[in-house]
């Protein structure tokens, strides 16, 4: 008989809770990540020394990840391996998740990622997002072990970071267009259970009234995210959660470090993508309307100024944007726009959606 089911890749324990990091240590052990505690804590370094302080972890060892770059990375590896460890947990942020996902994969042993933040959804994915030389890169890597989202640490990040979230993924509804797009002109094969996943975890926050001021609305946007990772697994690849909203906001950060953050600027880039989807093939205009209002909803920006970028920067991120992922079919590859039919796009879009 054929395999007509396929098995899925996911971490074995993910935990969305009050108080998850106090409690760090019994999650490894009954979950047999770690049996003898010999266990690695890679922090960042905002949170670091209180974060050491609340867990029940009395002979791991902390290391201090210093920024968000592959050498920090490949550092931490080194140090992994020679250490032996059963397990490293990594607590804190994007950078600090990334550094630690790809450090692991390294030593080859298992990972936790410990989300203190709801920035972006890198916290389940199989995928870290580094700095290098010349830009920042994806690199594969495996995918966490566990999950574990504290909503105390969550609910006293910066307001900023929490929402931002909200933007990466939102800007899934948008990156699934794209693939479907790539579907159907280049053939690239759609994979339905990513797909769906994706589409969900979006849905799932798009049309919520509550705010981060809500612990329901934390849990779901937690979960969001996870589900966004867990449909970068089924795909083997960023695509079901990242298309033409990523390849504006890599962009941006190439040309203009320290503008913004992750999950505002993709939130920015798939509304951007779906009045480009609006103006030029005459569908998606719904879409970008949710998209909007949810971003608005949350306080989150819309326009470049929001973001302290002026029309012509904008413009100049479009225009570069297909570099930053080459071989990915988006809207922005599928119209092949000049740089005076962007110009006007700009304009037109500002005047559309600002407020
Ligand atoms: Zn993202």
């Amino acid at each position: 008989m054929p395999l007509l089911a396929r098995m899925v890749a996911s971490p074995i324990a993910i935990d969305v809770r009050r108080g998850a990091i106090s409690s760090l240590g019994t999650v490894l052990a009954d979950r047999r990540i770690a049996n003898e505690g010999r266990i690695a804590v890679a922090v960042g370094p905002g949170q670091g020394p209180q974060i050491a302080a609340d867990l029940d972890l009395p002979q791991c060892e902390v290391f201090r990840v210093d920024g968000g770059s592959v050498d920090v990375a490949t550092e931490l590896g080194k140090k992994l391996r020679a250490g032996a460890y059963e397990a490293v947990a990594g607590i804190g942020g994007g950078k600090t998740i990334d550094v630690t996902k790809y450090a692991a994969s390294m030593a080859g042993i298992p990972m936790v990622a410990v989300a203190t933040n709801l920035s972006h959804d890198g916290i389940a994915s199989p995928v870290s997002s580094l700095e290098h030389e010349s830009g920042k890169g994806s690199y594969g890597v495996t995918m966490p072990t566990a999950v574990v989202v504290d909503v105390d640490y969550v609910r006293a990040a910066p307001q900023r970071l929490l929402r931002s979230g909200i933007g990466d993924v939102v800007s899934n509804i948008s990156a699934i267009d794209d693939w479907e797009l790539a579907g159907r002109e280049q053939g690239e094969p759609v994979d339905g259970m990513a797909v769906t996943f994706a589409r969900v975890a979006a849905e799932a926050v798009l049309h919520r009234r509550d705010s981060v001021d809500s612990q329901d609305f934390l849990t779901a946007l937690a979960e969001a995210l996870v589900l966004s990772g867990l449909a970068m697994s089924v795909a083997g690849s960023s695509r079901p959660a990242s298309g033409a909203c990523h390849e504006v906001l890599h962009a941006i950060t190439h040309l203009y470090p320290g503008v913004s953050n992750h999950g505002e600027l993709a939130g920015i880039g798939a509304l951007y993508a779906y009045f480009l989807r609006m103006r030029y093939q005459g569908e998606g205009e719904s879409r970008m309307r949710d998209i909007r209002d949810c971003l608005l909803r949350h306080g989150l920006p819309v326009v470049p100024s929001d973001v302290g970028l002026d029309e012509d920067q904008f413009v100049r991120a479009v225009s570069y944007a297909p570099e930053t992922r080459p071989g990915r079919y988006t809207i922005l590859e599928h119209l092949s726009l000049s740089d005076d039919d962007i110009r006007q796009s700009v304009g037109e879009y500002v005047k559309t959606v600002g407020h």
